[in-house]
């Protein structure tokens, strides 16, 4: 018989995890092991579960000649290195999904407190007064919930609140309308008319760049008055000034924070606001998520251990080694293709159809579908995106993706062609890959076509076609400090207009793209950062 796998159990987890893992594997726990006990045998473990306190930095991974997976019990992965895991093949799995209720529960409780003035009343009468019509409050039912960001949280969150008889309506980037309308909801295409229509606010959004104060005065003025702001997410979502400066106005009516810009967060006008309820970074903090995270990630390591799907892996795909080989050329030029695509478009995602011609249709091309995928929801979802939890990632959002193979291909060996569909609007690029190391090429958007080397920025324009137009963006470029890697221009042989493609050393800003649209004949400008 072969020798059993040895887990080491190196922080607190649900017992039911422990004992899952003891079904299979040779379990040691190491709760009470200091760094030096640790780095001496780590090098002994097939497979190790930590939470957030331990580091397995280099040095650690290094010496763990025998480990296959690195569980962590709970979302953020920020204390494994995964360059040295996914150097030495170590699958890490985490457990994202588990307080996604805890969270959801805690949005409720917040915005059931704030209407009801229950922290406060609380406090009023443990210090002996008895001030029944100081706390008058107001209900959810019949009320309009506004969710900003529909993943696992703001749907949890919408689940619940109809349970009160709101309504809700939603605004997410990447969720379909039938997804909305399978769950009640209805989904809006803009923030705007989100905050025209909302009692109530709530943010369930990752923190990325483009989230970052997402309320902000230019957004608290534009919602209706007396509206109700909940924020269970991040705390740089919110821009704290702003919103006390509503809160004082009158335009805003409470608002419920259990997350600040930076924690611990003790000393702030805005806690000792009577309008305001605040919990320090609760939301997740339940027994259950906990015991959760530890289940699932015992799961998961068990899963790798044994061969199974890592379901939650965040460093390796699920892919078949020879599928791979093939395919793994062509997964940067699929994932670029899909982030542009998802740049380019101005609405949300519905539908994403890709196309795999010439050699590219003989193989079974669903890996490279789901890389399209992920360099659409790349730097948008909470957890990162790769191509084993993309699939998932999708499904939850209720986007579709289809995939046709044609083997004819009229101008390159291998073309991959991304259209994505937002209710009437498409956006369609296509990408080729070129030479041995397969380097990723744009072979052609909005219609037409060019040959560009794909770089991490890039800056599209459409235009009058007339002479001169190049000199005048590079000018613009130069004079912002924009340095141009390569530029290259489509135009049909009949046509007025013509498209041209930049790529850049930098992130092109919106001022810049503006200062372009501004001049004459320039339609369109997007600035994408892949
Ligand atoms: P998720 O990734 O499942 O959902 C986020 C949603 O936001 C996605 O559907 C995504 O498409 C959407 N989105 C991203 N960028 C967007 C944009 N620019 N415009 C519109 N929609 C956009 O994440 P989740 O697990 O539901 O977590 C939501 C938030 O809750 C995160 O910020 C997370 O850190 C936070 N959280 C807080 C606690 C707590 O203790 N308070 C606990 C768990 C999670």
């Amino acid at each position: 018989m072969s020798e059993r796998a040895k887990v080491l159990v190196k922080e607190r987890i649900a017992e039911a995890g422990v004992d899952l893992l003891r079904e299979s594997f040779d379990v040691e726990l190491g709760l009470d092991w200091d760094g030096d006990r640790l780095q001496g045998r780590i090098g002994e473990f097939d497979g190790i579960l930590i939470r957030s306190a331990t580091r397995l930095d280099r040095g650690l991974i290094e010496r763990a000649d025998r480990l296959r997976v690195i569980g962590r019990a709970g979302t953020g992965v920020d204390n494994v290195d995964m360059e040295a895991a996914t150097e030495r093949g170590i699958v890490v799995a985490n457990a994202p999904e588990a307080n996604s209720v805890a969270a959801a529960e805690h949005t409720l409780a917040m915005m059931l407190a704030l209407c009801r003035n229950v922290p406060q009343a609380h406090a009023s009468l443990a210090g002996g007064a008895w001030e029944r019509s100081r706390f008058k409050g107001a209900e959810l039912y019949g009320k309009t919930l506004g969710v900003l960001g529909f993943g696992r949280i703001g749907q949890l969150v919408a689940q619940r609140a109809m349970a009160f008889d709101m309504n809700v309506v939603a605004y997410d980037k990447f969720v379909t309308a039938e997804r909305f309308r399978e769950l009640g909801v209805e989904g809006l295409e803009a923030p705007e008319q989100l905050y025209e229509r909302a009692d109530f606010i709530s943010l369930h959004l990752p923190k990325t760049p483009e989230t970052v104060r997402f309320i902000d005065s230019g957004a608290i003025a534009t919602m209706r008055d007396g509206v109700r702001i909940v924020n269970c997410a991040r705390g740089e979502l919110v821009d704290l000034d702003a919103l006390c400066d509503g809160l004082r106005s009158g335009k805003l009516a409470g608002a419920a924070l259990d997350v600040f810009p930076h924690e611990p967060f003790t000393d702030h006008p805005v806690l000792s606001r009577d309008d305001v309820v605040v919990t320090p970074h609760l939301g997740a903090s339940t027994e259950e998520a906990q015991d959760r995270a530890g289940i699932v990630t015992a799961e998961q390591v068990t899963a790798a251990l044994s061969g199974g799907v890592v379901t939650t892996a965040v460093n390796i795909a699920a892919v078949r080694p020879e599928v791979m080989e093939a395919l793994a050329p062509f997964v940067p030029l699929c994932e670029q293709l899909g982030g542009l695509a998802q740049g380019l478009g101005a609405g949300s995602v519905h539908r994403v159809e890709v196309e795999f011609r010439g050699r590219l249709a003989e193989s079974d091309t669903r890996i490279l579908g789901i890389a399209v995928m992920a360099g659409i929801l790349k730097g948008h979802t909470e957890e990162a995106v790769n191509l084993v939890n993309a699939p998932h990632l999708a499904e939850q959002r209720g986007i579709e993706l289809t995939e046709t193979r044609e083997a004819a291909s009229e101008d390159f060996t291998e073309l991959v062609v991304v259209r994505i569909r937002s209710g009437e609007d498409s956006v369609e690029v296509a990408g080729t890959g070129v030479g041995p190391r397969n380097i990723p090429h744009l072979t052609r958007v909005w219609g037409d076509d060019f040959f560009l080397p794909f770089a991490d920025n890039l800056a599209i324009f459409r235009y009058k076609d007339q002479p001169g137009m190049i000199g005048r963006v590079g000018t613009v470029f130069g004079e912002e400090g924009v340095n141009i890697i390569s530029a290259a221009v489509g135009a049909e042989p009949e046509g007025d207009t013509a498209v041209m493609a930049l790529t850049t050393d930098n992130a092109v800003n919106r001022e810049t793209i503006d200062r372009i649209l501004e001049l004459d004949g320039f339609t369109i400008g997007r600035a994408v950062s892949l």
